[in-house]
């Protein structure tokens, strides 16, 4: 891979790392406060409801933060765009999109109807 195209990819991954850092920020300073809710039941039941919201936005953010870690990683040691599984190079168009993938489109896709 050219070390423009690999300059871009690393560019697009850290612009989505910044944007989950401050998503989770935001997430964390709108958690709803302990206490004041007492007594009202379907306040409470919305306030429990948006707690598991955000707990759920935060593993698959957490998923995805790791994800991108790893390709940064793999950016540093020059196996970035390979695919995992059969070696093969992920095509340009499908970085593009999803820059922290470890699969090419056809394992990606073996590895769906798999499961
Ligand atoms: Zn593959």
């Amino acid at each position: 891979m050219n070390p423009a195209d690999l300059q871009r990819y690393k560019r697009l991954l850290i612009a989505r790392l910044d944007e989950l850092s401050s998503k989770r920020t935001a997430a964390a300073s709108l958690a709803p406060g302990a206490g004041d809710l007492q007594g009202d039941v379907i306040d409470q039941a919305n306030a429990d409801a948006e707690a598991d919201l955000h707990i759920r936005l935060h593993q698959s953010d957490s998923h995805l933060l790791r994800a991108i870690e790893d390709a940064l990683a793999r950016i540093t040691h020059d196996r970035f765009g390979v695919c995992e599984t059969c070696g093969s190079p992920i095509s340009k168009a499908r970085l593009e999109a999803v820059p922290w993938t470890r699969l090419c489109r056809d394992c990606k896709e073996r590895e769906q109807s798999a499961a």
